[in-house]
């Protein structure tokens, strides 16, 4: 570190992280009662934490995995997509959205966004479904779900299937409905997410027939009589991981409601910045506080000034889903292009919005910001 940088970092005190799992004495008592059970796989707890994931988010069934994902993989294999098949994803994601597509041997169709949500746009969906596109695959990005009214009747329109990136989506409503009411939707419980095990994903389906080829799926393809039914592998979620997703899930109100009064925190207190605009009915978990940097501020350097101030601010995400070498030439990038999403990737950036931040954090975090616009 240069001196000056050393410096600003002692006089500013504490870094302000952009995530923090928060984890107390009840995730640790409940790994302790897993290994003094010595069941550490494959027994109670992931029946346990799938019963309540699944009763909180209103949906049929929940089948946990190993990560978000292996989620999304096994929901597109479950529907038996495959090689010759499209499926329609938002330029503007985490790469295992469009990675996933391609572990199936499908490909990925690259649709441009909404400039106000960041999610997937239904029009430009619209336009870019073809002969072979068998689904799409929204993101509910930041934590805010899809236009999903829009993309369902795209869907019932074009007949395709819809399974949700729903990554960043644990409590996430529309129209009080949760992730997976629209499709098969895809969490993950990675150590950044609204809720953690670790590592770590669940599938939420309404859908027996997946639900059951799902469960398949994850223990080597076998069925309910151990006979092989399906080519599988292991894709199984560990006991310690599903105690603490049952402490986690408890407690998933809470942080939610601490997410939602920090944005709300950020909404009045920042000026010179486009604060994240929720879409009527929308309940956004604020996954993410994205905001936008006006044109005449480089956002790099926006970034880089408020890492001095000791805000971990992060870049969420600087690249086109597609862009890395090894994806670039296996996706279809739709003939309107992704000129909305490529903008986000140039002006947007994420403040810390966890549920771990003080008052005196929020302060900081928004002196900082305005000192700079
Ligand atoms: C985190 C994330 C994933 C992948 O989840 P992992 O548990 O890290 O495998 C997929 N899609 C989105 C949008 C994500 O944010």
């Amino acid at each position: 570190m240069k001196d000056a940088v050393k410096e600003e970092a002692a006089r500013v005190g504490r870094r302000i992280e952009i995530a923090k799992p928060a984890l107390g004495v009840a995730e640790r008592d409940a790994v302790l009662a897993v290994l003094e059970s010595g069941v550490l796989t494959r027994g109670p707890r992931v029946e346990q934490f799938e019963e309540n994931f699944a009763a909180y988010h209103g949906s049929r069934h929940a089948v946990a995995v190993a990560n978000g994902t292996v989620a999304l993989v096994a929901a597109l294999e479950a529907y038996g997509i495959g090689p010759g098949d499209e499926v329609v994803v938002p330029a503007f994601t985490f790469l295992a959205t469009a990675t996933a597509v391609l572990a199936v041997g499908a490909t990925p169709v690259v649709v441009d966004i909404d400039p106000d949500t960041y999610c997937l746009d239904p029009h430009a969906a619209a336009a870019a479904v073809g002969a072979r596109t068998a689904a799409l695959l929204p993101v509910h990005l930041f934590g805010q779900i899809a236009d999903m009214p829009a993309l369902q009747d795209l869907a019932t329109r074009a007949g395709l299937l819809i399974v949700e990136d729903a990554a960043q989506a644990h409590g996430a409503t529309l129209d009080g409905k949760f992730a997976g009411a629209w499709g098969t939707a895809c969490f993950s419980f990675h150590a950044t997410k609204n809720i953690t095990t670790g590592e770590g994903g669940m599938v939420c389906t309404n859908d027996d027939a997946i639900a059951e080829r799902l469960r398949q799926l994850r223990n080597h393809g076998r069925g309910g009589d151990d006979l092989v039914e399906v080519l599988g592998g292991n894709l199984r979620l560990s006991e310690i991981a599903a105690a603490l997703g049952i402490v986690q899930l408890t407690r998933l109100e809470e942080f939610t409601a601490r997410r939602r009064a920090n944005a709300a925190a950020y909404d009045s207190g920042l000026r010179g910045v486009d604060a994240p605009p929720a879409r009527p009915g929308a309940g956004h978990v604020y996954h993410q506080y994205t905001v936008r940097v006006p044109a005449r501020i480089d956002r790099d350097e926006f970034v880089s000034a408020l890492d001095l101030r000791g805000v971990g601010a992060r870049v969420y995400y600087r690249d086109l889903v597609h862009s890395a070498a090894p994806i670039r030439g296996r996706v279809r990038v739709a003939d309107r292009g992704t000129s909305v999403a490529r903008q986000a990737c140039r002006e947007v950036c994420a403040l810390p919005v966890h549920p771990l931040l003080s008052p005196d954090d929020l302060a900081r975090v928004i002196d900082a910001v305005n000192s700079l616009c």
